[in-house]
């Protein structure tokens, strides 16, 4: 992206993320869902930080919360109440880290408190000599509104400090008032019973009820408040102390909070709590990572409006923005084309996603999708990420429209449109983007054999549109399939490493992989074997795909007659195989995606074939592995039972029970030096 294009893009997010912001916090109005807002709030956040220069005051990664309503007595903050910086990934906290790294004094020590990040209401309270005085929203930050008479009515907020130690005359205590889930379902409920509209998260039942103007409406909403920062001086040294006070005044705190020293223990605790997230009573959206120590966290100071001691390491979002790079269309099993979204790469829901499906152009059209617009995805529960909106506000006038293609994309029949108007599909019962046989036969046993992938996943790939052909499977990323329903993180990775532990593959298994007419296990073997001897070859015996492409063109019936046991009609089907332009783009798609193939061993000589030998005794001029193998490579078998099958038993020094055996059955017997001169 050039400046200029940055400029231009910072300028339509500043408007579209004040637009979200103004409804959300003014109008109580959610417009858009607080994870793709914060998708926007990141991507303008990222081009400033690369073009500071672009920087204005009135951006809104310069600003905390919203205007206060006229309707309460306005509040000034003494001690502004400022957000935190959020953390996305463990790339961003290792960043923040470092950047922390370079601020402390050698010999300080660095360790944090994390606790959950709650998805609440951020309040401050004063106690006037040990008397709740004043509770008020954080508001803009400096200044917020008075909503004492609500806040009195939260149980957890104690009227009245417990006198357990010398107070001074004001005592500020900040925390956040929370609803719970149960509680949420139940205001819900009794919504849809009085026939009124249903709120969208408990977070927004939260503020709306701390800024009722009737305490009683308040009251009933049974809020939470959680205590968790002690802005009074009361000699606490640590975060960790300033909880362990707060708790001594008489606030409800997290118990659940940790000291910890690294950014593994971070990364363990925030892995811990995503996994538990949904079982808890309430909301949270991450982890606050603060800066334990009290002296160093003050001296580590603020970067913009937010304190650099601190973070908000926030769980992987259920909605993101991104971008639709490209539309294209699969051809699925039954012939019905799907347009599929190609997407800039973005982590939803803990999974890297890089393409969506359209389901049909009925669907682009309600979305009103342009290839290039920037969209919201969305993977709710465990399902499938869809575009779920586009942002037509962002668009700089080179969007494209999509129209569904009039012919195949495979096999370039002309599409016909079903009775309703919506499904298109490819007629051609013989179009190749049907067979999915081939598919199978490809991952399956004596071609690429990927443990545990069969005609089963294959066909839910195929009907996603993940895959189109083979050479597909070699472009799967886990985030594909994990998100697929029944498929868990755990199967999902074996299935990727499957794939990625076949691409290098013996030529002969490859030959047999690639659904040549005709072309068997024992023949693609044959056919492996003539063709490398007119390959170069690299010295670990890895073959190249491109000089297959090129010898197979000049393949004639006549030089494959050659090969033993090849009559007309497998020389014909290889043949035509290899002219075939479908056939030569795929062998090129899968050089393309690093499969590459190795020479398999040469004939073995046929001199022992239908012979078994046994081995008895010492050899001395070999180990018996290497007899064993010597027999092996000649085309014969290595027995350890004598039976009236056996051809010779080989006896060596000090022979065992085999050699009597051997003289009992009348087999042939014979001394190492005898089978020196066989071989
Ligand atoms: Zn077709």
């Amino acid at each position: 992206m050039t400046k200029e294009e940055a400029k231009k893009r910072i300028e339509l997010l500043r408007r579209e993320i004040e637009k979200y912001r103004y409804a959300y916090h003014v109008l109580d109005q959610s417009l858009i869902s607080d994870e793709a807002l914060d998708s926007l709030k990141k991507e303008l956040f990222d081009l400033e930080q690369q073009y500071p220069e672009l920087i204005t005051p009135d951006s809104p990664t310069q600003r905390v919360g919203g205007k206060p309503l006229k309707f309460f007595k306005k509040v000034r903050h003494e001690v502004p109440m400022i957000s935190l910086n959020d953390a996305f990934s463990q790339d961003d906290m290792r960043d923040w880290y470092e950047r922390l790294l370079k601020l402390v004094p050698e010999k300080a020590r660095l360790d944090f408190y994390c606790e959950h990040k709650f998805d609440g209401l951020a309040i401050s309270l004063i106690y006037k000599n040990g008397i709740f005085n004043l509770g008020s929203t954080r508001g803009d930050g400096k200044i917020g509104e008075d909503v004492t008479q609500n806040l009195k009515t939260i149980e957890s907020i104690p009227l009245r400090l417990r006198e357990t130690r010398v107070l001074p005359e004001i005592v500020e205590v900040r925390g956040e008032v929370l609803l719970t889930k149960k509680e949420f379902e139940r205001i819900n409920r009794e919504q849809a019973a009085k026939g009124l509209s249903l709120y969208a998260n408990p977070r927004n039942v939260a503020a709306g009820s701390v800024r009722q103007l009737d305490p009683q409406v308040t009251a009933s909403r049974h809020l939470v408040f959680y205590a968790y920062d002690l802005i009074t001086d009361l000699g606490a040294k640590t975060h960790e102390e300033k909880h362990l006070i707060l708790k001594d005044l008489g606030f409800k705190t997290h118990t659940d909070n940790k000291r910890v020293k690294t950014l593994e223990e971070i990364f363990e605790i925030h892995d811990q709590l995503a996994k538990i997230r949904e079982r808890l009573p309430y909301e949270i959206d991450g982890l606050v990572v603060i800066v334990n120590d009290n002296k160093l966290f003050e001296s580590l100071g603020t970067v913009g409006k937010a304190p650099r001691g601190a973070i908000a390491y926030k769980f992987p979002p259920k909605e993101v923005t991104t971008i639709v790079k490209d539309i294209v269309v699969q051809v699925g099993r039954t012939g019905v084309l799907t347009p599929v979204a190609i997407l800039e790469p973005k982590e939803v829901g803990g999974v890297v996603v890089s393409r969506s499906t359209l389901h049909n152009k009925e669907e682009i059209k309600k979305l009103g999708l342009k290839i290039g617009d920037t969209v919201i995805i969305s993977r709710a529960g465990d399902v499938i990420p869809q575009v779920i909106k586009v942002l037509p506000h962002l668009r700089t006038g080179k969007e494209k429209e999509f129209k569904m293609p009039q012919f195949c994309p495979i096999c370039h029949a002309k599409t016909v449109v079903d009775k309703g108007g919506i499904i298109v599909r490819c007629p051609n019962k013989k179009c190749p983007a049907r067979f999915e046989e081939k598919l199978y036969h490809f991952v399956g046993k004596g071609a690429f054999e990927m443990k545990g992938i069969g005609p089963k996943i294959i066909n839910r790939l195929l009907d996603e549109g993940l895959i189109q052909d083979a050479s597909d499977l070699f472009d799967l990323k886990e985030g594909d399939i994990a998100v697929l329903e029944r498929y868990g993180e755990k199967s999902s990775q074996n299935i990727i490493k499957a794939i990625n532990d076949n691409k290098k593959i013996p030529f002969s298994r490859f030959l047999y992989s690639l659904s040549i007419p005709h072309l068997g296990e024992k023949n693609a073997l044959l056919l492996a074997r003539y063709l490398q001897t007119k390959m170069p070859q690299t010295q670990d015996a890895t073959l190249r795909i491109d000089y297959l492409i090129k010898l197979g063109s000049s393949l004639t019936v006549n030089e494959l007659a050659q090969i033993k046991d090849f009559g007309p009609v497998i020389t014909e089907a290889i043949v035509q195989w290899f002219q075939d332009k479908t056939n030569t783009e795929f062998l090129k798609k899968l050089a393309a995606k690093g499969v590459s193939i190795l020479a398999v061993p040469n004939e073995v000589s046929k001199q022992f074939q239908g012979l078994t030998f046994v081995f008895t005794g010492e050899l001395k001029t070999m180990t018996r592995d290497q007899a064993k193998e010597a027999v092996i490579n000649r085309g014969g078998e290595v027995s350890e039972n004598v039976s009236k099958k056996t051809s010779f038993v080989v006896v060596g020094e000090n022979p065992g029970s085999k050699y009597q055996k051997a003289q009992k059955l009348g087999v042939q017997i014979i001394s190492e030096t005898e089978f020196l001169k066989m071989l």
